[in-house]
């Protein structure tokens, strides 16, 4: 790095500890492995805190800082360099002068001569170099070298491209065409691409998936050959469709805290419900009203989410505000407890933001939905391009809608069930809570999740006959009833054990047997669906056409 003009005599460099939209501090500077400053002789480099350095410099002197930086990790969140390509993460590999953040960046690459290609969102000054308005910019575009496949493509008259790394089963053509169906019905709910060009970096790796969103471009690390199976695809476009929501969710539209950054620690919001659940609500939306899911399958997909969240102990325990804040700590930072103690702020967020839609449309008379409070917030943020907090938010939503939604506010700060029956018997349609197949009615249950390799429990659910009779994560599970078990027969004797049955396990517990007792009880429904109800009435499918887009016959 080379600072022509150092805008102090003593300056200090920082290194971010973590990069936006994966709010968890990564320490990135634990991979700088030497560093060095030098005028026209070596200066001192003092370490002051674990990402930043101090140093005494001349002002009127040009000043390059040297370093290695150790790039092994091939996420969308971090740097990765072997061979073939170098995949770089702004926050995991850039340094900076603590003053100088706002100042025009300039970035020239070397890179060995068999590596064709570079591919960035920064604005390009020659072959391999390119700038960036300031250090926020520099961070927020990954840049990309080394061997891929280029797809460009336009949609409404705008350049997008998809940068692949690596081979599988993707079909380009599909994934153009439905990719264009998902940024066309993006586009209509915005009614503008905020950007001159747009790239998806779409990394293939096994058994991946993930992505992170920036201004002009997204990662998304995806399995290679998952492009085959329809419901492995559809999967992949929710990404494609998340992603690039957050072009205007998060990346424009943010909470207050979310931009400026510091980048040195953590930047606490209650408010990734909007950022995260929003988000999460319009992409499977999206998904549906471009026609790539049809009305049973997106159904299927929010009967899927209402399952995972009810029979999470958790939701009872962490409100939606909190499972914001604390994600530095406890989203991102997961352990055998997890399951009783959080809720996601993706999952509930999403619901939350579905029962806001519904209650939108039902109030408004179908006239308006939750699409017109995006439109209001996008027309907010063009004006200043501030940050929001939730007094706007709910502010810009009565604007909307000449209403309050003082159960909303609940939901996001207390732990109060979500009512969906309510809401769903406006729209004509009901969730039915059943068994994946009829005879699981009958069988045992006791709430361990085990891992089947080494018999250990992994999880103990709360509130459930396992955790009541004292039985721990941690416990190797040797037998039951006087019968050894592995994990095949230990399915068979759960299910097997009638509701009220006792059984009696054998455990090993720290190189300890220990012999406890556990009353089943009767399953929790496992499979939930939405269905229409038989005879609706003129305004239940009204407002159903409001929300899914789709006729009530579609379904
Ligand atoms: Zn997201």
């Amino acid at each position: 790095m080379t600072i022509d003009k150092p805008k102090a005599s003593s300056l200090t460099l920082i290194m971010p500890t973590w990069t936006p939209g994966s709010y968890l501090i990564r320490e990135f500077s634990k991979n700088i492995i030497s560093i060095s400053a030098k005028q026209k002789k070596i200066i001192q480099l003092e370490k002051i805190d674990k990402c930043s350095w101090r140093l005494n410099c001349n002002k009127n002197e040009t000043l390059s800082i040297s370093y290695t930086v150790y790039a092994f990790e091939k996420t969308v969140r971090t740097s990765f360099v072997d061979q073939h390509e170098a995949m770089l993460n702004g926050a995991s590999i850039f340094i900076i002068p603590k003053t100088q953040m706002e100042e025009k960046i300039e970035v020239s690459i070397s890179k060995p001569k068999q590596w064709k290609t570079i591919s960035t969102s920064l604005k390009e000054t020659g072959k391999t170099s390119f700038t960036a308005a300031n250090f926020d910019e520099l961070i927020d575009s990954p840049i990309q070298v080394g061997s891929q496949i280029i797809i460009d493509f336009e949609v409404n008259n705008v350049k997008h491209q998809y940068v692949v790394i690596g081979t599988g089963n993707l079909n380009k053509s599909q994934l153009v065409k439905d990719t264009t169906k998902i940024l066309e019905k993006t586009y209509s709910l915005f009614n503008s691409f905020p950007y001159k060009s747009y790239k998806f970096f779409l990394h293939l790796e096994n058994n991946m998936y993930g992505g992170l969103e920036h201004k002009n471009c997204s990662s998304l690390i995806y399995d290679p050959m998952g492009f085959k199976n329809k419901k492995d695809y559809q999967r992949f476009l929710g990404l494609v469709s998340h992603e690039f929501f957050h072009v205007y969710n998060v990346k424009r539209i943010r909470p207050k805290e979310l931009g400026p950054f510091d980048y040195t620690k953590e930047n606490y919001t209650q408010l990734l419900w909007i950022a995260e659940g929003l988000t999460s609500y319009f992409d499977d939306l999206i998904l549906c009203k471009a026609n790539i899911l049809n009305a049973k399958e997106y159904l299927n997909r929010i009967a899927f989410s209402i399952n995972t969240y009810e029979n999470q102990p958790g939701a009872q325990v962490q409100t939606l505000a909190d499972s914001s804040f604390d994600s530095w700590i406890k989203f991102y930072r997961p352990n055998e407890n997890s399951i009783n103690a959080s809720i996601s702020y993706y999952l509930k967020g999403s619901l939350v933001m579905l029962i806001l839609d519904m209650m939108i449309i039902k109030k408004t008379k179908s006239s308006k939905s939750l699409e017109n409070l995006l439109l209001v917030l996008w027309e907010a943020y063009k004006k200043n391009g501030n940050g929001i907090n939730e007094k706007n938010f709910f502010s810009y939503l009565k604007k909307i809608s000449d209403s309050n939604f003082e159960l909303i506010e609940k939901y996001i700060h207390t732990t109060v069930s979500l009512d969906f029956d309510s809401v769903f018997k406006d729209f004509g349609i009901e969730l039915v809570k059943a068994y994946k197949n009829k005879n699981e009615k009958n069988e045992g249950y006791i709430g361990i999740l085990i891992d089947e390799r080494s018999m250990k429990i992994k999880s103990v659910l709360n509130n459930t006959p396992a955790e009541e009779s004292g039985l721990n994560v941690n416990d190797e599970i040797i037998a039951i009833n006087s019968r050894r078990v592995d994990s095949k027969s230990y399915e068979k004797t759960i299910k097997l054990a009638d509701k009220s049955k006792t059984l009696k396990f054998l455990v090993s517990r720290r190189s300890n047997l220990l012999s406890i007792s556990v009353k089943t009880i009767s399953k929790p429904f496992n499979h939930f669906y939405i269905r229409q109800i038989k005879s609706p009435t003129e305004e239940q499918k009204l407002f159903y056409k409001k929300w899914l887009g789709k006729d009530w016959s579609d379904a």
